[in-house]
């Protein structure tokens, strides 16, 4: 079994077998157990061959065409085809590839359009919202003044009159929408329209859904976002990293916020690897990708359901799921632990309007190893009855292993 795609990976072995032993034993995991965290997918062997590349040696501080290091004309060709392959991808004015990750990219769409102390208004963390919507243990908390919207109790969909009052109340400088727990699609045309009532900015996280943006099985925020913030790492499938798009007026302020106002040099294997991610997400089969992964969560939805449990929304129309598994008499960390011990992999997080913890998972890895409906049937199946007990981990564990053995996420490794 080779350690990578990368040419030369068994120099690793040879060299240092301690580690090499390690990122085999993370293959063999991720191989041969299901991936059903919302935020993870498995990126291709092309990108993880740029990702290994000696691009990871140079130095780049600036933009193409303008960077303080010597040296930099063949990386400049690489991020002017990730900066073209975005805009294109994603119909944007400007795009921003360097953000090292998507917390990153945040930060810097506050630090292009914002001063420490102003107001912003975001979904709250109970509710959904990222660490970077004013967690009082993330620098958004400690350096801005954010008022948080909720969810409706009886929905679980975005409380719109809660938005509405709250901007007229607070006439923050900024509205962010955008969830690391949204189920459905986010309206972004109406928050255009509150953000243009109190005069505030409005910024997209969009960390989550922007793959399936560009696989065209989702609403994009482009159009009525000021500033689009993302990750290249979810179901867009590209190398761990951040990306920000945004209008012409703007693209001053947001690269200067990136570099060199809250980063340093780029990362041009990432940037590299990213361009050959949208160059991915811009083939027919990715938007066939995007849209099975919605298909393979709505049919997991309702497997689920049918099988007892409680779906925050009642479904979803994404890559995402949050469950709530009280019926079948689990909390979310005791069912998180016994699928874990089968071989489910997933995380918990808040349930809206309850003490309880839930459970979130999402098909993007699952979809991307070539798992369609079928096989989510028997994931819900599986999922159910190791909640109820009524297997036990080792005989289902069995199952996923022949289950991911027929779809492996690497064939050849
Ligand atoms: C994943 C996510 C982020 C952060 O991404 P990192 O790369 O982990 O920093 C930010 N916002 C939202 C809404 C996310 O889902």
């Amino acid at each position: 079994m080779a350690l990578t795609p990368t040419l030369e990976a068994d120099v690793l072995r040879r060299q240092d077998p301690e580690m090499a032993d390690i990122l085999l034993g993370e293959l063999f995991r991720q191989s041969t157990t299901l991936q059903l965290i919302a935020a993870e997918n498995f990126t291709s062997p092309a990108v993880l061959t740029a990702l290994g590349s000696p691009l990871a040696n140079k130095y780049a501080e600036g933009y193409p065409g303008a960077r303080y290091h010597g040296g930099c004309e063949v990386v400049d060709v690489a991020e002017r085809l990730a900066v073209d392959r975005a805009k294109a991808l994603f119909g944007a004015e400007h795009a921003n590839v360097q953000p090292h990750s998507g917390s990153s990219a945040v930060l810097a769409a506050y630090a292009a359009l914002l001063r420490p102390g102003d107001t912003v208004l975001a979904l709250g963390l109970p509710y959904g919202g990222h660490l970077t919507h004013g967690s009082p243990a993330n620098f958004s908390g400690r350096w801005f003044d954010f008022v948080g919207y909720g969810v409706e109790a009886e929905t679980g969909l975005v409380d719109r009159e809660e938005v509405r009052v709250l901007a007229r109340a607070h006439r923050p400088k900024a509205v962010v929408c955008g969830s690391i727990a949204a189920p459905r699609h986010i309206d972004y045309a109406f928050f255009r329209e509150v953000a243009d009532e109190v005069g505030a900015y409005l910024i997209a996280d969009a960390a989550h859904p922007i793959g399936l943006v560009a696989g065209g099985a989702a609403p994009s925020p482009v159009p009525y976002a000021d500033v689009v913030c993302a990750t290249t790492h979810k179901v867009l499938r590209g190398p761990r990293g951040g990306m920000i798009l945004c209008g012409r007026e703007l693209a001053g302020r947001v690269d200067r916020a990136v570099f060199p106002f809250t980063q340093g040099g780029a990362q041009m294997h990432a940037v590299a690897a990213k361009a050959v991610a949208f160059g991915e997400a811009a083939r027919p089969a990715f938007a066939v990708y995007a849209h099975q992964v919605v298909a393979n969560a709505r049919t997991l939805a309702e497997r689920l359901a049918d099988e007892g449990l409680m779906l925050v929304t009642g479904g979803t129309d994404t890559h995402m799921l949050i469950v709530d598994p009280a019926p079948l008499g689990v909390d979310g960390r005791t069912a998180r632990g016994r699928l874990m011990a089968a071989g489910l992999v997933m995380d918990t997080c808040p349930l809206p309007h309850s003490e309880a913890r839930g459970l979130r998972l999402g098909t993007a890895a699952v979809t991307t190893q070539g798992m369609g409906e079928p096989e989510m049937e028997r994931i819900a199946a599986l999922f159910a009855a190791v909640l109820r007990e009524e297997t036990d981990g080792t005989q289902v564990r069995a199952e996923v292993r022949e289950m991911t053995g027929r779809f492996p996420p690497y064939p050849g490794l």
